[in-house]
């Protein structure tokens, strides 16, 4: 029976969002402490009794959120040509992580971004 396990992260980043129309907030430069959850779905090693080691998934994981840390998400897509980081959405910003992670961790089950305490992305494959 395959389970879901989660490992959370967080960072600080600063953007703004170009598509919004004209004298709409969202598209004047603020920030967000966005959380990240990484979910993982797998059968349980009848050994080990885990999907996959926490650690390992910190280890996949956190070199990505460290290059968003305390960063201007628009500034950073212009300077790495990150079509994804230009227009930093949450949903925009849940693809990012998933495209860069899904090659990297087995299972990669979903991705969920919030911005803030009420609002979240989620994607799925
Ligand atoms: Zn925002």
């Amino acid at each position: 029976m395959p389970v879901i396990i989660t490992k959370k992260f967080r960072f600080e980043s600063a953007h703004h969002l170009p598509g919004f129309p004209e004298g709409h907030k969202c598209r004047r430069l603020h920030g967000h402490s966005f959380r990240l959850e990484v979910n993982v779905e797998g059968e349980i090693d009848p050994e080990t009794g885990v999907v996959m080691d926490f650690g390992i998934i910190k280890s996949k994981v956190k070199p990505f959120v460290d290059q968003l840390d305390h960063e201007y998400l628009n500034q950073l897509g212009e300077i790495h040509s990150e079509e994804l980081l230009k227009n930093p959405t949450s949903e925009n910003l849940c693809k990012w992580f998933f495209e860069k992670l899904k090659p990297l961790i087995p299972g990669l089950h979903s991705i969920v971004i919030h911005e803030t305490c009420t609002s979240r992305c989620v994607i799925t494959q």
